[in-house]
């Protein structure tokens, strides 16, 4: 037997260290499941000054060592906590960590591109671990494919290391001046480098280069990873996601199934499950009465959870809004974000009492009652990577009602009324009211296939939409990087 490859997973987040978003999220659950599979994988991560007392207390310091960074030369210590049966390790400088966030300083580049060399440093220190998988996520952590190549790539030690970079988030990019290029990131006079990381005359980019270095490139879901090689998703980069289509994959992400648990969710009225499913009209009322509306077991309750954006489709709400408020629905829309829309939303909730309400507000058990007491989940975005709402949604029966683009298209099988198959509705265009045609004809079937209805959301809480199902896929991309595993596969077939 082969071994399995070790596997390194550098992040700027992880639960429950550092979270300023998904991928905290994200660099929190997939190694649990990835370790699960059977795969030595540990996390590496900054030790943030704002990491609770209670972790950095636990941490044991493993090595230290200095890094080139330009002309600079760093120290650099390696701190080390297992936690729920994971290693994680701390890269410690306090010049850079020693901030009360993560990130939003004058020097971010600086700190990242650190961040980004001490990985590779470290991996001829780590005791008891040859990495075989370097895994490394979004821009904080892009040069490290870069500098493992240029500077490392003779040592013996990196020889088979091989670089996986996954892509979260293609809005942030890091945009720096190309002074960086020589006096931080010391790579000026390389000229293969400079010109993969040059965006233009005067400035470099550092996600550019993971893109360009990295032997394999993933993103969060299938539909996603085509959408990229297009101008009208691809940030910029669709060109280079075109060049490397053929070492481009997308992995839906999962959610984490015991947080969102109608059988066991502890912020919902009445808890349930597939077999017993009169839980979910408790809840219905129960959501409906706090939210000021009219308490109906027949009106369908549409729900929109998440940012008030132009991205999450707020513009096709706004332009039909009306409209479908004059028909027999409800809408309850939770979330924050730009201050047209919440505005908007407030109008409307004023407008029409007891059929609309607008909680303008960031509020976890709240989302939780909804997911659980709506009948509906919209989410008409104009571009979603992934997206976990839809998910979360299918979980408590509740029908996902999305635009056909990235996560949505993959997670939601739309209802076909020839065979009955289907866990959500889905519509294709970027329009207001194909939008509003596909929210009226799931509201009739609501009311009027009553056993449709039943099935549809039977369908829906059998998916599997745990982080196990996204670990097999990233394990199969590690056993296909690393040798071992294809020797061990040629031998089979002889
Ligand atoms: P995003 O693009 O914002 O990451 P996702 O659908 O991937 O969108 O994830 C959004 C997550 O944040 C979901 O778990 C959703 O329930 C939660 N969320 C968003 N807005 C709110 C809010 N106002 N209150 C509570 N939870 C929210």
């Amino acid at each position: 037997m082969g071994k399995k490859p070790q596997v390194l997973f550098a992040t700027f987040e992880a639960v429950p260290f550092m979270k300023t978003g998904g991928l905290g999220d994200i660099a929190g659950a997939l190694p649990q499941a990835i370790r699960d599979a059977g795969y030595d994988i540990r996390v590496m991560l900054p030790k943030f000054m704002t990491i609770p007392e209670a972790y950095k207390n636990q941490m044991v310091h493993v090595v230290d060592f200095r890094v080139n960074l330009g002309w600079r030369n760093l120290f650099c210590g390696i701190e080390k906590l297992v936690y729920k049966g994971i290693t994680f390790y701390f890269v410690d400088n306090e010049y850079y960590f020693m901030r009360d966030k993560a990130y939003g300083y004058f020097d971010d580049g600086e700190r990242i591109a650190f961040f980004s060399k001490a990985v590779v440093e470290s991996l001829q220190y780590l005791p008891d671990f040859q990495c075989d998988i370097l895994h490394c996520n979004d821009w904080h952590t892009a040069l490290s494919p870069v500098f493992l190549r240029e500077f490392y790539q003779g040592l013996p030690l990196y020889e088979n290391v091989k670089t996986v970079f996954t892509v979260h988030n293609l809005k942030f990019q890091g945009q720096m001046s190309d002074y960086v290029l020589g006096d931080v990131l010391g790579l000026a006079n390389i000229p293969a480098a400079a010109d993969q990381l040059r965006s233009d005359r005067d400035s470099i980019n550092f996600m550019k280069g993971a893109l360009s270095y990295s032997d394999v490139l993933t993103t969060v879901s299938p539909t996603y990873a085509q959408e990229i090689k297009t101008p009208f998703y691809g940030e910029n980069m669709d060109d280079i996601f075109r060049r490397r289509e053929n070492v481009l994959y997308g992995i839906l992400n999962g959610i984490d199934t015991q947080e969102y648990d109608p059988e066991n969710d502890k912020y919902i009225q009445t808890n349930f499950n597939l077999e017993d499913m009169s839980g979910k009209a408790e809840c219905k009322a129960a959501v409906q009465k706090e939210l000021g509306l009219e308490i109906s077991r027949n009106t369908p309750l549409v729900t929109m959870i998440g940012r008030l954006t132009e991205q999450k489709g707020m513009e096709l709400l706004q332009r039909v809004i009306g409209e479908m408020l004059e028909h027999n629905i409800q809408i309850a829309v939770l979330g924050t974000g730009d201050k047209q829309y919440e505005d908007m939303l407030r109008y409307y909730a004023w407008k029409y009492e007891g059929r609309m309400s607008a909680s303008i507000t960031f509020n976890e058990p709240l989302s939780h009652r909804l997911y659980a007491g709506a009948d509906m989940l919209l989410m008409p975005s104009l571009f979603e990577p992934c997206g976990l709402s839809q998910m979360i949604a299918m979980r408590y029966g509740t029908m996902p009602i999305v635009r056909e683009t990235g996560g949505l298209r993959d997670s939601v099988i739309p209802y076909n009324q020839y065979t009955g198959e289907g866990t959500g509705f889905s519509f294709a265009n970027y329009n207001a009211h194909e939008m509003m045609f596909t929210v009226f004809n799931a509201a009739d079937i609501y009311t009027s296939q009553p056993e449709v209805w039943q099935q549809l959301m039977e369908n829906a809480m059998h998916q599997d939409f745990s982080w196990d199902r996204a670990a097999k896929e990233y394990c199969k991309i590690y056993d296909m990087l690393h040798p071992e595993n294809e020797t061990e596969s040629e031998e089979a077939d002889e």
